[in-house]
């Protein structure tokens, strides 16, 4: 498996918030935008065959609510850039990649900078914990995610982000950042995001070029 990107710096957007927040569902949406590709690190994670040694090391860390080791998570993300880019499902000149549930710490922050240029973090900001939690529950029913199962697992993951998600927005700092009201309604979410998108130089250009 090769841990190496091929291209120069990609211009990506960073969408960060609690479990539950809703980056997921963002990132689905705007994924559907042309010239927007969305890299969900937890779906690629539960993407894999589950008898290989990631996969199972993703299930032993995941199913505890922790971080899989930043090393290995870098190297599937590397990869798996490799492959869109290989087979032209992700064009890194044209498009700006949406990276949602990486970097998920500062360790991870730095390992990427090489291979991408973060243009904004969008913080999905929901304050009320109790709230997240719900939400978790309701996805363990919907999808059988094993980490939304247990209380406790719910709980140790809303700390895992506030402990070593939450300070990538000191990392990255005020100008990179856009807090968004994660409480409100989806599609109320996406506009937010849509309206500070397109003041965005990174987006400017792409949208100005006819493909
Ligand atoms: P959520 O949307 O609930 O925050 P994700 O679907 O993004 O959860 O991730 C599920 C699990 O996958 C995480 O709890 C973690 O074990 C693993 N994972 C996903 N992204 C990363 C990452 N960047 N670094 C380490 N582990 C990760």
């Amino acid at each position: 498996m090769s841990d190496t990107v091929e291209t120069a710096k990609k211009p990506a957007i960073l969408i960060l918030g609690a479990p539950g927040v809703g980056k997921g569902t963002q990132g689905a949406i705007l994924a559907q935008i042309p010239r927007f590709y969305h890299y969900s690190s937890g779906d690629v994670f539960r993407q894999l065959d589950t008898r290989t040694d990631l996969g199972r090391k993703f299930v032993e860390y995941s199913k505890r609510g922790e971080l899989v080791p930043d090393k290995l998570t870098i190297q599937l993300w590397a990869s798996h850039m490799n492959d869109l880019v290989t087979s032209h499902r992700y064009k890194p000149d044209i498009d700006i990649l949406l990276l949602d549930g990486i970097p998920r710490n500062q360790d991870q922050a730095k390992m990427l900078e090489d291979y991408v240029e973060i243009h904004a973090v969008f913080h999905l900001s929901c304050p009320n914990r109790d709230e997240l939690a719900r939400r978790l529950r309701k996805r363990a029913l919907k999808e059988q995610r094993l980490d939304d199962a247990s209380e406790v697992v719910i709980q140790h993951r809303i700390k895992t982000y506030e402990d070593e998600t939450k300070p990538i927005l000191d990392y990255y700092g005020e100008d990179l950042r856009c807090d968004i009201d994660a409480t409100q309604s989806p599609a109320k979410v996406v506009y937010d995001i849509l309206a500070k998108l397109q003041t965005l130089n990174a987006y400017q250009r792409i949208d100005n070029q006819t493909i």
